[in-house]
């Protein structure tokens, strides 16, 4: 069964979160500031105090094309691994657009539907956001304008093809269409992108056009509230309860939208599992970035959030895994790991590989490079149980397929694919950047 309803933690929690804070007066910001790129709904569910918010008719009937999603038991990678753990998966790579993504931008598009919006921008890194929220446009008759940061753009051409086969218009990022994407082509001819940089450029073209609006895939409270279908419905579907779940965190949407429910059941004393997000060890944003005031984008043009994060200077190297090279994180989850409600850990780029590839000899489905993250801690943690004789229940989200990443997987194959290690050094330089 579907859920009819989003669970919003907020009210929840022991601690409210801190405010968002305007660029210029440093003072919290209020639904008139955020008017401008937001419709009025999406505002008021950022700073929602209701537990449960209602998921639209007309939202339930576009999720239908593919949810419930599917809970499966990995029996096969855990006769593999020889493990007395057992080991159970969400997939959401059964939606149209291969990803969580779609469940926040089906929402996002009505809601702005509903309002009178016309056109929708955004950024988008690996493609994923920008096929999920291109399609949610067409489901509504939104007019949808993607900035795709440049190497992704360059290494993923079919990404951008699905875009254009549901109707957006994409650009390469940095563009010379806007001014902050001028202003860095200026300085570097050939820059590769960031998605901070393709935020400003998004933002910018939003805020400067009538009836259009911008819509973000990740960070934001409500993108995380309406990802909470993956738990919900996890919940309804598990057998037993979970003592670990893991999940890889980005901007933390989908790591979010499988725990939230979960949380709200331990937050009540019913159950006690360890809960974990897997981040790449290029872009650690929880484990070795700042919790501090930061803008989400490069050019300063987005509120300042109070998050975990690696400056919005920091460029990530590139690693397969666009989805999770993002400077920051979502300021909600960053409130959540500094009261102690859950751990993080880092793995590099080659162990994912290789639990990717396993899983998909096992299991059969090839899985997106950001979730082989939590696939390799996950795979870590049942090795654990084998060792200890354990027999934990682990839960994991499997987020994405990874059809388009094929290429990234024949250099894993091939032996072409190296590990960076990020030095102190870099993300101090980037951390120096940070606004006072
Ligand atoms: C976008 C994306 C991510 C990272 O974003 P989160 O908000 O952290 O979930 C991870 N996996 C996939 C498949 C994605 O498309």
């Amino acid at each position: 069964m579907i859920p009819s309803n989003w669970y919003n933690i907020v009210p929840d929690l022991p601690v409210p979160p801190p405010p968002p804070l305007h660029p210029a007066t440093r003072e919290p910001i209020g639904p008139d500031d955020l008017a401008p790129l937001f419709p009025m709904e999406l505002i008021r569910q950022e700073v929602s105090q209701e537990r449960f918010v209602p998921i639209p008719q007309e939202v339930l009937d576009v999720y239908r094309l593919w949810r419930p999603t599917p809970l499966m038991r990995a029996r096969n990678l855990e006769k593999s691994l020889g493990t007395p753990a057992r080991i159970y998966y969400k997939y959401e790579g059964v939606s149209p657009a291969g990803s969580h993504k779609p469940n926040t931008a089906v929402p996002q598009a009505y809601y702005n539907a509903r309002e009178g919006v016309r056109r929708l921008t955004t950024e988008t890194g690996a493609g994923q956001w920008g096929s999920s929220l291109a399609f949610a446009c067409a489901q509504f008759g939104l007019e949808c304008e993607i900035w795709m940061v440049r190497a992704s753009y360059d290494q993923k051409p079919y990404r951008s093809a699905l875009m254009r086969v549901y109707g957006a218009s994409v650009h390469a990022s940095p563009s010379s269409v806007t001014q902050s994407g001028s202003k860095v082509l200026a300085e570097h001819p050939d820059s590769p992108g960031s998605l901070g940089i393709a935020i400003s450029e998004a933002v910018e073209a939003a805020a400067s056009a009538d009836n259009t609006r911008y819509a973000l895939g990740s960070v934001l409270n409500h993108v995380l509230m309406h990802q909470t279908v993956i738990g919900e419905e996890a919940l309804a579907q598990l057998e037993e309860m979970p003592d670990v779940i893991v999940g890889c965190t980005g901007g933390g949407s989908n790591f979010a939208g499988l725990v939230f429910p979960f949380l709200r059941l331990k937050l009540a004393g019913e159950i006690d599992p360890v809960i974990r997000a897997v981040e790449p060890a290029a872009c650690p944003s929880f484990t070795r970035g700042r919790y501090a005031y930061d803008f989400g984008d490069t050019a300063g043009l987005t509120p300042l959030m109070k998050m975990h994060t690696l400056g919005h200077d920091f460029v990530p190297d590139p690693i397969h895994a666009g989805g999770l090279r993002y400077h920051g994180m979502s300021p909600l989850l960053s409130h959540m790991y500094e009261l102690g409600m859950f751990e993080a850990v880092t793995r590099s780029q080659t162990e994912c590989f290789e639990a990717g590839v396993r899983f998909a000899r096992t299991e059969g489905i090839l899985p997106a490079p950001e979730p082989t993250h939590a696939l390799a801690e996950t795979i870590a943690e049942a090795l654990r149980c084998k060792e200890s004789g354990e027999e934990k229940v682990i839960l994991t989200a499997l987020c994405g397929h990874g059809h388009f990443d094929l290429a990234a997987y024949e250099r894993y194959l091939s032996g072409e694919m190296e590990d960076f290690t990020l030095p102190q050094e870099r993300i101090d330089e980037a951390l120096s950047g940070l606004p006072a």
